[in-house]
């Protein structure tokens, strides 16, 4: 089979690599349909209280880096708020949270097909979001190989999972690029040499994109 592989100019950057960073990037996602949605059922729950005592408490955190289980979460909220609501109807709320970019979903599809980079997945996620994901959003599955923060303990921005990811794939960081909306995340990444597009519009990515394969950045 002929292999055609990326042709390397000395002193210009070549990428082999591409990191997607998963919420807001691939998928956008807002937790207060999870927050209002858990308020209307019930009654007497403020979604602001609720919201902040999840933040207060760090459950998101202890959710992502896979230190609480999604039964724990919900046990300690239901006792807290004495919720009335059952845990398959509370976990539908919490996943739920979703929709695609259309626009990412294209692009990875395009990219994808024309097989000239690896592709990966970096994401703070837990196990009920990635599967949510996963089945409803399909194109997310085109990025087999991933990272995601709730199997691994580790967390963005934390600079220790950026140079586990690059390990773990035995990736070079100037042959990588990483997608990402979270600024602290690019900071992170570019303190390790690896090359960032900060993801907010869309037509943005694309150019920087095109000029960084290129060389021309
Ligand atoms: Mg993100």
């Amino acid at each position: 089979m002929y292999w055609k592989p990326n042709i390397c100019k000395l002193h210009k950057p070549c990428i082999r690599n591409i990191i997607f960073d998963l919420g807001n990037t691939l998928v956008y996602f807002d937790f207060s349909y999870f927050y209002n949605g858990i308020a209307e059922r019930e009654k007497k729950l403020s979604g602001l209280k609720f919201k902040k005592y999840i933040y207060d408490n760090k459950l998101d955190v202890k959710l992502m880096t896979g230190r609480m289980s999604h039964r724990e979460f919900f046990r300690k909220v239901k006792k807290k708020f004495d919720l009335k609501i059952g845990y398959g109807d509370f976990m539908f709320f919490y996943a739920d949270i979703f929709w695609a970019n259309q626009n990412m979903k294209r692009f990875l599809e395009k990219i994808s097909r024309i097989k000239k980079y690896k592709l990966f997945l970096l994401s703070n996620t837990d196990s009920v979001h990635i599967t949510f994901i996963d089945n409803n959003f399909p194109f997310v599955r085109l990025l087999k190989k991933r990272v995601l923060s709730y199997k691994v303990n580790m967390i963005k921005p934390h600079k220790k999972l950026f140079k586990y990811t690059l390990e773990k794939f035995h990736l070079k960081p100037e042959e990588t690029v990483l997608v990402d909306d979270m600024k602290d995340n690019i900071i992170s990444a570019q303190a390790l040499g690896i090359k960032t597009i900060h993801y907010n519009l869309h037509k943005k990515f694309t150019s920087e994109f095109s000029r960084l394969v290129k060389g021309i950045s």
